[in-house]
């Protein structure tokens, strides 16, 4: 089920494990049609998208940012099913999130506060490494949600905030080096 996943992009190199040999797992949650298939590809390094509707995939990458390797096992199953066990699931295994929403959707963006709420109800001693991300950006006649609405959430919700565009690829690169070089500051904390 992963043809459609290719083997190389340029700021991304195949699989392998980093200097201390683990993976780190990140899931992708957001509302359905934001583009978090979408971002997870470009992150899988497969371009064409259009022969490629699956409803779970899991991209296992190593990404070197600031001359250091992470691997990365990026999970789009947010939607793969409807069962309250898989979004059980969901909240308590990833080492970091990406809580996506459309620019373009205000119900989306509402959707995103409440999966952030969620997600401290499910871990809540633990400081998670989180990336609200605002997509479709280049869609700017259709805008419903501005920057300022989006930079001011994540202040509330105290996470990262990066608008993308998938169909441009714009920010994408940044926002994955962004959980990377989160997830190595919480791990950095947690070790001293
Ligand atoms: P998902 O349901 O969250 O996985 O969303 P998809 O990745 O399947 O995207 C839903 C639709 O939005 C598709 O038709 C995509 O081509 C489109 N889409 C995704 N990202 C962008 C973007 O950044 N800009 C525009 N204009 N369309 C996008
Ligand atoms: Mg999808």
């Amino acid at each position: 089920r992963n043809s459609c996943v290719s083997d190389s992009s340029d700021s991304v190199i195949s699989s392998g494990s980093d200097s201390d040999g683990q993976v780190y797992k990140v899931v992708l949650l957001g509302e359905h049609g934001v583009g978090k298939s979408s971002l997870a590809r470009i992150f899988g390094g497969v371009e064409d998208s259009s022969d490629c509707e699956e409803t779970g995939n899991t991209y296992d990458r190593s990404l070197v940012v600031d001359d250091e390797e992470t691997s990365i096992l990026l999970y789009d199953i947010w939607e793969q099913d409807n069962s309250q066990w898989l979004k059980d699931q969901c909240m308590r295994m990833g080492d970091a999130y990406i809580i996506v929403y459309s620019v373009t959707d205000k119900s989306s963006f509402e959707k995103a506060s409440e999966l952030r709420i969620q997600l401290r109800r499910a871990r809540q001693s633990e400081n998670i490494p989180i990336i609200l991300v605002g997509n479709k950006s280049d869609l700017v006649r259709s805008r419903e949600v501005s920057v300022d609405e989006g930079s001011a959430c994540a202040v509330v919700f105290d996470c990262k905030f990066i608008e993308t565009s998938a169909s441009l690829h714009h920010n994408v690169r940044d926002l994955f080096e962004g959980i990377v070089r989160q997830i190595r500051l919480r791990k950095d904390s947690k070790e001293e």
